[in-house]
């Protein structure tokens, strides 16, 4: 399994600590597999930057419906576009998509809503929508989601567990302090975990719902991962400061601030 961040950011780019970090996305090669995790602005881009085409991608897995997070519409038409220009376009073109309840009953009226119109003629790429949580087959791998609380638990979101040749890779999507989080990440080999709450920030992980690196590193302890990797955070505190807020956690794995581009092979 190979892991690549294609972003480790949030949806406010640029700022300070946060240069060249885009929303996130993170696309795990399985050898005839792949998955996309997130479906961001821009994500597309940064696939082409690594080298895929992201008219290829089968299997896209979204945490939740937060903006930084969910972008499909212009993604689906860009997929769409670029096969019917190219004549590329191959028949049955089908892309699944693992996304909760929200997103999977309420992506096609948002579609209408932006093409009341849409051009007849085209040759269309099928979505097959696969609500979350629940498990599934991806080739030979098994993916899982976890509910997780997030947005003070009004918005559905989920956690990912992706399993392949006796390898687990986590990803929390965004979460507070919660088991769905934990179980999802049980014994990872890696563990990309939001880290969007700031050090000094301890009522985000039980009210709206987002980890600080203490935080995260306790659920990494709970689950026996092996690996924590930190995305989604602001830019707020160092590398340097979050690492060490993360070993008052007691976690004594790898903790690693992701970088956009940066690899994980395990
Ligand atoms: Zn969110
Ligand atoms: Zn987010």
């Amino acid at each position: 399994m190979k892991i690549t961040i294609l972003g480790a950011g949030t949806d406010a780019s640029n700022l300070p600590g946060i240069e060249n970090r885009f929303p996130p996305g993170y696309f795990v090669e399985l050898g005839t597999e792949n998955i996309l995790f997130e479906c961001s602005e821009g994500v597309r881009f940064r696939l082409e930057q690594m080298g895929q085409d992201y008219t290829a991608i089968k299997h896209l897995a979204i945490s939740h419906s937060h903006p930084d997070h969910y972008v499909l519409v212009p993604f689906y038409q860009s997929i769409h576009n670029n096969l019917n220009w190219s004549g590329r376009y191959d028949e049955p073109h089908l892309l699944n998509i693992y996304a909760p309840k929200n997103i999977t009953r309420e992506f096609w009226d948002m579609w209408r809503m932006h093409h009341p119109n849409f051009p007849e003629g085209l040759k269309t790429p099928k979505l097959n929508f696969i609500t979350m949580p629940s498990e599934c087959r991806v080739g030979d791998a098994k993916l899982s989601g976890f509910s997780v609380y997030h947005g003070k638990g009004l918005v559905p979101a989920v956690a990912y567990r992706l399993e392949a040749g006796g390898k687990v890779f986590a990803y929390s999507g965004d979460s507070g302090i919660c088991d769905g989080v934990i179980e999802a990440a049980r014994n990872a080999d890696v563990f990309i975990c939001e880290t969007s709450a700031g050090i000094d920030d301890e009522k985000s992980g039980t009210v709206y719902g987002h980890l600080n690196p203490r935080q995260a590193g306790e659920v990494a302890k709970s689950a026996g991962a092996k690996q924590i990797v930190f995305v989604h955070y602001t830019g707020l505190d160092s590398d340097e400061a979050m690492i060490e807020d993360c070993k008052v956690s007691g976690f004594t794995g790898k903790v690693v601030v992701g970088k956009d581009f940066q690899v994980f092979e395990i």
